[in-house]
């Protein structure tokens, strides 16, 4: 199917034009004349300059849609961070226009969706770079009391991919979409293990099947070929979490990783690199978890149905969180969600599961990616393999914490939390992994 068919049938026709090619930028003044044919137009931007086939993408966005009004977002680290001040902010500034234009990457993106969906005016996303799965999708993510967490935003009505922006996009950024698109061999495995505990569901092939088939060609040595293959697999990825109606088929442990390194380094007031520069190389971890627990831990063997989390992991939680905030208000924050996993853990029943466990095991290990795999698409692309290579890199001791605080952090169940509950979720697991990684 065509990417746009996909979009309008996945969104319900709220995003009623996916544009994607050479050339799809030369159909903006349609699409915004089609969605708003009078009334004020509003540029949403950051203070990043960009330019593409030797021209600045604001002015050439003006003369192509006509007068605007430019909104321009300025960021207080190195990255915008979508935290409740700056939201508010920019939702003030935008007002009540007729039509919003978004120029950016993710944040931006992220930002004109909420926006949109607070003022009731569509947005019309012009993509610059293909840095993350978050374009095609109607969430955002957005920091909410210190803690990452996506929240349902809206759909934008019409979306610009042009392969003359990506390709001018900051290597930088397109690098750190491979990560994010890698995590398709990560995230399935986490979400199918927690759809047949009876934590979620339920699981979906058709919702992870295209973003497998899309990541094939990644690594292709036309390097067209791969920048397509880049921007299918994200643009399928953000619509996929359409149709099984969650971030579950994309964001499992390796996800997690990610906004865990992103809220320590937040707490601290220092820079941390892009989300999926910093999901590929833990796509590379995560994998490689899988493959080393399946031989050397019990957690395959034993019986889930009589599976309990620890006494004291309410406690384990907040001793966690309060390294970054002794407030203990992020420690509540993820508490709150931890809490409702344990409680469907308590509800659900897995005899069938313990019965059936060759087929989970079998259907299960479908999923999982291999690490060598991994670390060769990203190392085709120049991107991180290692949390060294990240920048700033992530030192040894930090990336530790933040693998020993996976269980600790949300209200999805992935690998982790298993091995908490047999008590396999120790250091020593942890630097085995890091080791076959
Ligand atoms: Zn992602």
């Amino acid at each position: 199917m065509r990417l746009d068919d996909f979009a309008r049938e996945v969104s319900r026709g709220a995003l009623s034009r996916l544009a994607t090619g050479p050339a799809a930028l030369d159909e903006l003044a349609v699409q915004c004349r089609r969605l708003a044919p009078t009334g004020e137009r509003v540029l949403l931007i950051d203070s990043v300059g960009k330019s593409a086939e030797g021209r600045d993408l604001v002015a050439w966005v003006s003369e192509l849609v006509g007068e605007v009004r430019q909104v321009i977002v300025r960021a207080r680290h190195a990255q915008v961070t979508l935290d409740e001040a700056p939201i508010e902010s920019a939702v003030a500034a935008v007002g009540s226009p007729a039509l919003i234009i978004s120029l950016g990457s993710g944040t931006i993106t992220d930002l004109g969706k909420v926006i949109s969906a607070r003022c009731g005016a569509p947005l019309v996303a012009v993509q610059t770079a293909a840095s993350v799965n978050g374009f095609s999708d109607p969430l955002s993510v957005l920091v909410i009391g210190g803690a990452k967490r996506t929240k349902p935003s809206t759909w934008p009505a019409a979306l610009f991919i042009d392969d003359r922006l990506i390709d001018a996009a900051p290597a930088f950024l397109n690098r750190s979409g491979v990560g994010d698109a890698i995590a398709i061999w990560s995230a399935p495995a986490d979400w199918y293990l927690a759809c047949r505990l009876g934590l979620d569901g339920p699981f979906l092939d058709e919702a992870v099947r295209p973003v497998l088939e899309a990541v094939d060609a990644l690594a292709d040595p036309d390097a067209a070929v791969a920048r397509n293959a880049l921007i299918e697999s994200l643009t399928v990825g953000g619509l996929v979490i359409g149709v099984a109606d969650s971030t579950a088929p994309l964001s499992g442990s390796e996800h997690l990783t990610s906004h865990i390194l992103d809220m320590a380094a937040m707490a601290r007031g220092a820079e941390h690199d892009l989300h999926g520069a910093q999901v590929g190389a833990a796509t590379v971890v995560c994998t490689a978890l899988w493959h080393e627990v399946r031989a050397t831990c019990r957690v395959f063997d034993v019986p889930w149905a009589e599976l309990r989390y620890p006494d004291d992991f309410e406690e384990r939680v907040r001793e966690t969180w309060a390294a970054l905030d002794p407030s203990g208000a992020l420690g509540q924050e993820c508490w709150t969600a931890v809490a409702r996993k344990v409680a469907r853990w308590n509800a659900a029943d897995r005899s069938e599961c313990d019965r059936n466990r060759a087929d989970v095991l079998e259907r299960l290990f479908g999923y999982v990616g291999d690490p060598v795999r991994a670390a060769g698409t990203l190392r085709h692309w120049g991107a991180a393999v290692r949390f060294s290579e990240l920048n700033p890199p992530v030192s040894r001791d930090a990336l530790l914490w933040s693998l020993r605080a996976l269980p600790y952090m949300r209200d999805r169940l992935t690998l982790p939390d298993l091995l908490v509950m047999t008590g396999e979720w120790t250091d020593e697991l942890i630097e085995r992994v890091l080791a076959r990684a």
